[in-house]
C-alpha cells in the first residue's frame, strides 16, 4: 500500500511520514476504554466500536485520514466492583492524550480529531483537545462515534434508555464481531430513573450524575439489551462511518486563520501559562 492510501498511522515509514504531512491528511485519535460491559460484552466494546468506525473511515477516505493506535483505557473508577476494569485518573489520562496530540502537531499535521467511544472520556479529551489548540499550531477536536450515530437510531430504537451495554452498543458489537457477544447471556439493566436524575446516559435529564457502578446496578447494565440485533447495528455503523466522513471533510477544509493581536502597547509574550 503507498503511503498516499495507507490509513493507518503506524503502518507508515518516517520516510512515508514526509508524504502524508505533505498531504495534510486529518489525523484520527480513537479512545476507548477497557471496562466491564455486562455478562454479555468482552472489556474491549468502547475502544472496539470507535476504532471499528474509525478505520472503516479510513479505509473508504484513505487519501485524507490517518488513524492512529486507540487509547484503550480511560476514566473508570466507577467500574472497579466489576472483575476485569482497568482505570486511568484523569490528569494522567489529559496527559497522556496531550502528548500523543503534541507529538502529531510536532510533525506538522494541522488537524487532529479525537474520536471518543467511552462517554466518561467526554470532559477529559474536550481539556486535551482545547489544550492541543492553545499550546500548538494545530487545530483538535473532538467527537463521540455515538453522537454521529444518534439520529439515525432514534428510527430505530425499540428502549428508552441509552447508557451502558445497552441496545445501541449490543447492536453494534453483533454487527461487527457476533461471534464474541455470549448471546445467552443478554439482559435487561437494572436502570434508576428519576424525574431529573436518571442512569440514562444521554442529556434528557437535566442533572449530570454518575455513581459508582457497585451502587446501582448487579449486573452492569443500563439500558436493555434484549432488544439488540445486528440489523440495528448495521444502520447504527452506518450513520457513525458516513457522518464521520464528513465530519473529516469539513475539519479538513476548517480555516486556520491569521492570529491578530489587538493589544496598543507590547504585551509580555515571555510569559508562559
Ligand atoms: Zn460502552
Amino acid at each position: 500500500m503507498s503511503p498516499a492510501t495507507e490509513y493507518r498511522y503506524n503502518r507508515l515509514t518516517w520516510e512515508d511520514m514526509n508524504k502524508v504531512i505533505a498531504m495534510q491528511k486529518v489525523v484520527l485519535l480513537p479512545t476507548g476504554s477497557t471496562e466491564q460491559h455486562g455478562p454479555h460484552l468482552p472489556l474491549d466494546v468502547d475502544t472496539f466500536l470507535t476504532e471499528s468506525v474509525c478505520l472503516e473511515v479510513g479505509r473508504r477516505a484513505s487519501d485524507r485520514v490517518l488513524i492512529l493506535p486507540p487509547v484503550a483505557y480511560g476514566l473508570n473508577l466507577h467500574h472497579m466492583d466489576f472483575p476485569g476494569t482497568i482505570h486511568i485518573e484523569p490528569d494522567v489520562f489529559i496527559a497522556f492524550g496531550l502528548n500523543i496530540t503534541k507529538s502529531v502537531a510536532y510533525h506538522g499535521f494541522t488537524k487532529i480529531l479525537i474520536v471518543n467511544g467511552h462517554g466518561s472520556n467526554g470532559p477529559l479529551v474536550d481539556l486535551i483537545a482545547r489544550k492541543t489548540v492553545l499550546e500548538t499550531d494545530s487545530l483538535c477536536g473532538t467527537v463521540s462515534y455515538f453522537s454521529l450515530a444518534m439520529e439515525a437510531f432514534q428510527k430505530i430504537r425499540d428502549t428508552s434508555v441509552i447508557a451502558h451495554a445497552d441496545e445501541f452498543e449490543t447492536s453494534l458489537y453483533l454487527h461487527l464481531a457476533p461471534e464474541r457477544v455470549r448471546k445467552d447471556k443478554i439482559g435487561k439493566g437494572d436502570d434508576v430513573m428519576g424525574k431529573y436524575v436518571s442512569s440514562d446516559s444521554t442529556s434528557n435529564y437535566p442533572v449530570r450524575f454518575h455513581d459508582i457502578w457497585g451502587r446501582w446496578t448487579q449486573v452492569g447494565v443500563h439500558g436493555d439489551a434484549t432488544a439488540a440485533t445486528a440489523e440495528k447495528g448495521k444502520i447504527i455503523f452506518e450513520a457513525a462511518v458516513s457522518g464521520l466522513m464528513d465530519v473529516v471533510d469539513e475539519w479538513r477544509n476548517w480555516p486556520v486563520a491569521e492570529r491578530s493581536d489587538q493589544h496598543a502597547r507590547p504585551v509580555q509574550s515571555q510569559i508562559r501559562w
